[in-house]
Formats: structure tokens, C-alpha cells, sequence
């Protein structure tokens, strides 16, 4: 941090000394707050990771005392086109609600806290990639406008910079308005989602390796409809990054 910046920093902490955004504690040298982020460390440390055993496909996490990954049942039945769907965290607890905040409580200054934990675990699982493409999974044009923005779009922004990697948010489209995945079994998830993406800039995904970005991942039937449009457009690889995976 440039010496100016920092001593402003330092100055207005002092006026107006910081909060967790999450549990609203004055953030001291106690309850320092984790690197690249707003948030406390209680509240980071509260956190859950998901952790091994979990699927090697679509990271969900397993039960067995063997700490090795390996396939769950669902992608051995039936392989996701996308090749692997990783997330630094559980969908519970604080992360749930940040997620939630974010997206319904429109507080949209939190995907700069949380967008961190997503590249951190990406620049240690993404091992080669050059030529690699971020890119949010697309909300409809209508919900974009109840919304006013996309959070995927927000933490694919932070993964990007992060990683200075090329970031195309307008060659993958929604073309269907879809009910929220959450409200919904396992079998009307797929119907919801299918055929609802497509890619309007085929020519950007020849040949490339995509990140696809979300903020959560339940079944995976979101990621797997967007991979199957993007290599549909000849993407070679397709990787999903979420900030949270759903125990089911
Ligand atoms: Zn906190
Ligand atoms: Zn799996």
C-alpha cells in the first residue's frame, strides 16, 4: 500500500475504527481481520472448509474414515460435463448468511471480502492455465434488473483481478428466466436450468479453458447447463468456482 494511502487508512480507522461486517465487533488488534478482507476472525474461523474426503469431480463432501478424494455416486452415474467444481467453503453458518446478504440484502461492498477466499484457493487448485477466461454464470435480463446486479459477476471480478486473469462476462447468456434453484427438488432443478444458457460469442470460446463462476452450488445442474453450452462453443475445458458447496 503506497505510504499516502495507508496513513489515510490508518487516520480514518482511528475517526471511524472498523467493523465486521458480519458480527458488527470493532474490529482491534484482538480480532485482526483476515487478509484482503473486512471481516473478523472469529467470524472467519467459524468458516466451515470443505474438506477431504470429497468428490474429486464435484467436490461434495463424503463420509468415511479415509481422507483420500474420490468419485461420489451421482458424478459416477453420471459424469458432469464440466471437470471439476471446487469451493473453498461449506453453504452454512456466517458464509450463508454473507452469501445471502449479499444477493438479497444487496450488500454488494461484501464480495471484496469474500471474493479473496475464492483466489486463494484458486491460485493453489488452478495449476496451469494459461489463456484461462473468468466468467460469472449470467443472471436473465429480467432478474438482472429486479437485482441490479449479479453477484457472480462481482466475485468473478475479485478472482480475475486477483489472478489477473481475462475476464468476459457478456459471451455466456441466460435465455430463459428460471425459478431459484433453492426452491426446488432435485428433478425440477434439472428441468428449471435445462437448455438455459447459451454462448453469443462462440469465436471467444474456441479452444479455451473457462473459469465459470457462481456464488453457490447445491447439485451442480447450474455449472453442468452453462459447461454444456460453453463446450457446445468449443471451449476445451470448462472449471467451476464457487464460493460455497452445499452438504446434501
Ligand atoms: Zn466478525
Ligand atoms: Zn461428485
Amino acid at each position: 500500500m503506497p505510504q499516502k494511502v495507508g496513513f489515510k487508512k490508518a487516520f480514518l480507522d482511528l475517526i471511524f475504527p472498523p467493523r465486521c461486517p458480519l458480527c458488527d465487533r470493532f474490529i482491534d488488534s484482538k480480532l485482526s481481520s483476515y487478509e484482503g478482507t473486512d471481516f473478523c476472525s472469529e467470524c472467519v474461523s467459524s468458516f466451515k472448509p470443505v474438506t477431504s474426503p470429497h468428490c474429486t469431480v464435484c467436490w461434495v463432501p463424503m463420509k468415511g474414515n479415509i481422507d483420500e478424494n474420490h468419485l461420489c455416486g451421482a458424478c459416477a452415474d453420471n459424469r458432469p460435463v464440466y471437470k471439476e467444481a471446487a469451493a473453498p467453503f461449506i453453504y452454512e453458518g456466517l458464509i450463508a448468511d454473507a452469501i445471502h446478504q449479499l444477493k438479497y440484502g444487496k450488500k454488494t461492498h461484501l464480495a471484496k471480502s469474500l471474493g479473496p477466499f475464492m483466489a486463494s484457493l484458486a491460485k493453489t487448485w488452478i495449476t496451469c492455465k494459461g489463456g484461462l477466461i473468468t466468467m460469472p454464470v449470467p443472471l436473465h435480463s429480467k432478474r438482472l434488473r429486479e437485482r441490479g446486479f449479479n453477484q457472480s459477476l462481482l466475485l468473478a471480478r475479485q478472482v480475475a483481478g486477483a489472478l489477473n486473469l481475462e475476464l468476459d462476462y457478456l459471451s455466456l447468456r441466460r435465455i430463459r428466466h428460471t425459478s431459484p434453484q433453492m426452491a426446488l427438488g432435485m428433478k425440477e432443478r434439472h428441468e428449471n436450468v435445462k437448455e438455459a444458457f447459451e454462448v453469443v460469442a462462440r469465436e471467444k470460446c474456441k479452444g479455451r479453458i473457462i473459469l465459470l463462476i457462481d456464488d453457490v452450488a447445491t447439485t451442480g445442474t447450474t455449472l453442468n447447463e452453462c459447461a454444456k453450452a460453453l463446450m457446445a462453443a468449443g471451449a476445451s475445458e470448462v472449471f467451476c468456482l464457487t464460493l460455497a458447496k452445499a452438504a446434501l
